[in-house]
């Protein structure tokens, strides 16, 4: 066989041989260059919780859809000038912080003593850095202080008073209480208020009888925000920013400032942001659990994102949601709760926009 190719392999063939290989490898490379390329995309939440359809009027409901596209809009921008994932996270929460619509920055929740208490987190996909800040009163854009957090400080979580003077010294914007304030949370206390009462007086009327997990705070907590993104250069990163749950103790600390709880990136696997009932959020390990099944279970990122949400919080009896975010660009929305604001930027850089389960 070698004796016979041999004189086949002539100088003349092969030149020719070299010429179409020459002409078809730089269309291969290219070709592979761009299978491989990472896409860019974005996903965001304005919290998940019982948003129905006949719970919002139609003015409510544009004015969510307007300002969630604003937000989608604010992170793509960032991502399609070629910025960097983390920076698109940051601008699309401060979008929803400003507004009075969500619960994060101004229109955030109320504590059961009437004051605000505000969490947030974000993740570097790259470098697994992380910065966090809970319970800060006074921070306009909690989400850029827990930035700085992550950027100016050899720490990952700030806490309270030590968190704003933090801030302050970096000349982080601040508020007064004034500026939280929104009758509509409010008002949304002095509910929880007279439901708490009623649940007290049913466990009176009725020792030993328990509620579910979830039986009296399943409407309280709708509004967190948070972002997931993926950059031109293949860099994942994730943030959430609340107000916590209405009615909550002065002093909580839920799961949006608890990285792998509320928050996780890695560019090996996913990025991830939540919102639902903290406390199953936590002990759940929400984020990072999605994050390990891709990594140890090989899951696909709907497979894990559903596993944890649909299926092990639902057994907890916990509410929620998450977006999720995979190196590959795909994204997941999973939410066992009747609706979740929400959006991300379809295949073709389309903002697709969503609030309720269809
Ligand atoms: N997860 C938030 C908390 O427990 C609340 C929410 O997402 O609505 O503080």
């Amino acid at each position: 066989m070698t004796h016979r190719l041999k004189p086949n392999l002539s100088p003349r063939l092969l030149g020719v041989v070299l010429i179409l290989a020459l002409s078809v490898l730089p269309v291969k490379s290219f070709t592979e260059a761009k299978e491989t390329a990472p896409r860019f995309g974005i996903a965001i939440h304005g919290g998940a919780g019982t948003i129905l359809r006949g719970n919002l009027t139609p003015e409510l409901e544009r004015s969510y859809n307007a300002k969630l596209e604003e937000s989608l809009l604010a992170g793509y921008e960032v991502l399609k000038k070629g910025g960097s994932s983390l920076d698109a996270v940051e601008a699309a929460i401060r979008v929803m912080e400003d507004s009075p619509l969500f619960n994060a920055g101004k229109g955030v929740v109320f504590t059961s003593e009437g004051t605000n208490e505000m969490d947030a987190s974000i993740m570097n996909g790259k470098t697994l850095e992380a910065g966090a800040i809970a319970g800060v009163k006074r921070v306009k854009n909690p989400i850029s202080l827990a930035r700085l957090v992550m950027e100016k400080s050899p720490h990952v979580m700030m806490t309270g008073e030590g968190a704003e003077a933090f801030a302050k010294q970096h000349g982080v914007e601040m508020a007064g209480k004034d500026y939280f304030y929104t009758e509509r949370r409010w008002k949304e206390l002095q509910r929880a208020k007279e439901e708490e009462k009623r649940e007290e007086k049913k466990k009176d009327d009725k020792p030993g009888e328990k509620n579910g997990p979830d039986a009296s705070s399943v409407d309280r907590k709708h509004g967190t925000v948070g972002c997931v993104a993926l950059d031109k250069e293949g860099n994942l990163a994730a943030g959430t920013s609340t107000g916590g749950m209405t009615n909550k103790r002065f002093g909580r600390v839920g799961d949006a400032p608890i990285i792998g709880a509320g928050t996780y990136a890695n560019n090996l696997t996913c990025a991830v942001s939540s919102t639902g009932h903290g406390e199953y959020f936590i002990r759940s390990v929400v984020a990072h659990d999605i994050s390990a099944l891709i990594e140890y279970k090989g899951m696909s990122l709907k497979e894990a994102a559903d596993m944890v949400v649909m299926d092990k919080l639902v057994k907890l009896g916990a509410t929620g949601g998450v977006i999720a975010l995979d190196k590959d660009g795909n994204v997941a929305m999973p939410f066992n709760t009747p609706g979740m604001y929400r959006a991300y930027t379809d295949a073709n850089g389309k903002p697709v926009v969503k609030i309720y389960k269809d």
